[in-house]
């Protein structure tokens, strides 16, 4: 099955800003020293070997990720535009109205002002070409990716590209729609409390010019009506929101005074990012990150095991004498889980898999319970090899030696640097006991696991 490339995929650095200079220029090494004064908040070591290039990674993932404050629209719809004998004040080539053209689906990703996690988006753009205009089409995704690569919010982002694409092609109008999804706060507590926790904050938002400036204006219902035959159908979700709704850091409790080194190590990293962190929307930008980060800090999970896990596991001892069938495979499948990629400081969310067979001694144990075993292990700075291994382990040392785990995750590292696709996962397996030398056996859970996906993904 796959095989996670976790941290060692080199994305090449644009605008030929050589690795070299990229790894000694002041505002990387400043970056660098923020993350370490994070990762020491987390309890974490920072020699540690997973950990040991970590602030490399997140500078570099964060630098990128902010690129389109260097870059000019100019510089990119200058020359791509051209003349189109035809395309003269919204008249199309036939001679009526219209001409509309449309770019769907781009892929953008972009960063949360508010608190700093990376957010997906699906974008729309269109134009009415005036004055023998037209625009290469690939510079409309050029166009709004430098606006993704800067801290936004969704409507900022598609006012900033719809205005950009404006005075760029000087078109009789252009119009925006943005698809947004922002991964939910999960915690260890409401992780409990939750069982179907909410994985994504979706919404979308429009933005028009010219001839697009009317909401109600009959173009409008023509750009709605050319995504709806491509299946995207933007009004079924909601667009009634605010920036309250859209980030969920903005409903998390205040934080307290023991992180106030995490959040000046935030702050010094927005300035180095050409950010101002007095700016009003980025005033609580370092404590809700450090809000969200610290749901992984390593002690409090000890903490939280002893008290929870352990104190299950005492109560798992075999009680009665129900023994089941030796051959019985238990599963419990499409358990949830997050966790958070040590390497680039970014969240990976998913499902797990456990399948077990009760021999002689082993009582099934419930949902619930695994459930937690796979929380404990997945609050923390983890990568997803180890996380398996780990449910794996403690699984087993509860249910006998005949564990398989398979985790399937999203990772938002790999998303956000254009590496994988949206809705492209990995899997990862661990394999004890039995199901290690029967393939039989492991084919049968394997095909359990699938019946069950069948039903819908989870990564939606
Ligand atoms: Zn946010
Ligand atoms: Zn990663």
């Amino acid at each position: 099955m796959g095989v996670l490339d976790e941290g060692h995929i080199n994305v090449e650095l644009e605008d030929g800003f050589s690795l070299g200079v990229f790894e000694e220029d002041p505002d990387t090494i400043a970056i660098e020293a923020a993350v370490k004064v994070l990762l020491e908040g987390l309890g974490e070591d920072i020699n540690r070997e997973g950990l040991r290039k970590t602030p490399f990674r997140v500078a570099k993932a964060l630098r990128e990720g902010t690129r389109g404050y260097s870059q000019k629209v100019k510089d990119i719809v200058q020359g791509a535009v051209f003349p189109e004998a035809g395309c003269e004040s919204g008249i199309g080539h036939a001679g009526g109205a219209g001409g509309l053209v449309i770019v769907r689906d781009l892929d953008l990703f972009s960063y949360c002002e508010s608190c700093l996690l990376p957010f997906q988006v699906k974008c729309h753009v269109g134009y009415v070409p005036s004055g023998q205009r037209v625009v290469g089409l690939s510079k409309m995704s050029r166009v709004a990716d430098i606006f993704a690569k800067r801290l936004q919010d969704p409507q900022r982002l598609a006012d900033e590209v719809c205005s950009a694409l404006q005075q760029g092609i000087k078109p009789s109008g252009v119009a925006v729609i943005l698809q947004c999804s922002h991964m939910n706060f999960p915690n260890f507590e409401s992780a409990f409390l939750e069982q179907n926790h909410q994985g994504w904050v979706k919404s979308w938002v429009l933005s028009g010019s010219g001839v697009f400036e009317n909401e109600r204006a009959d173009i409008w219902v023509d750009f709605l009506s050319l995504l709806k035959f491509r299946g995207i159908n933007v009004e079924t979700c909601s667009r009634d929101f605010t920036a309250k709704h859209w980030c969920p850091s903005q409903a998390t409790s205040k934080l307290g005074a023991a992180s106030s080194g995490m959040v000046a190590a935030v702050a010094s990293i927005l300035r180095c990012l050409d950010e101002d962190p007095s700016r009003k929307e980025l005033v609580e930008t370092p404590s809700h990150f450090v809000k969200w980060l610290m749901n992984f800090k390593n002690c409090d999970l000890e903490m939280k095991l002893n008290g929870f896990v352990l104190g299950q596991a005492q109560a798992l001892k075999p009680v009665g004498d129900v023994i089941c069938d030796d051959e019985r495979i238990h599963s419990e499948l499409n358990l949830s889980f997050w966790s958070q990629c040590e390497h680039h400081l970014l969240p990976f969310h998913g499902v797990v898999h456990i399948g077990y067979i009760c021999t002689e001694g082993v009582n099934p144990i419930g949902k619930s319970r695994l459930q937690s075993i796979v929380h404990f292990h997945g609050f923390k700075l983890q990568v997803q090899e180890r996380l398996t291994r780990q449910i794996a382990e403690t699984a087993s040392s509860l249910l006998g030696r005949d564990v398989m785990v398979v985790v399937e995750a999203n990772h938002t590292c790999m998303i956000s640097r254009g590496i994988e696709k949206f809705g492209s996962n990995t899997a990862t397996v661990a394999i004890l006991g039995r199901f290690s030398t029967d393939p039989a056996t492991r084919a049968k859970f394997l095909q359990g696991i699938a019946n069950f996906a069948s039903a819908g993904a989870w990564w939606m």
